[in-house]
């Protein structure tokens, strides 16, 4: 599963976690999540302004 951080404020959104708060339970796909859904966060950048956090490396 992904993981997507807002370029602001960092907050991440990881599809594993989901958003419960924002109404996406875990699991819940990045292309599922509205394309003018703002981050909870800041509320100042949209989900086309999140960029893809490569996968960590190791354990
Ligand atoms: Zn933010």
């Amino acid at each position: 599963m992904a993981v997507y951080a807002c370029p602001v404020c960092d907050y991440r959104y990881d599809e594993s976690i989901g958003a419960p708060r924002e109404g996406f339970p875990a699991g819940t796909a990045w292309s599922v999540v509205p394309d003018d859904w703002c981050c909870p966060d800041c509320g100042v950048r949209e989900k086309l302004d999140f960029e893809a956090v490569p996968p960590a490396k190791g354990h």
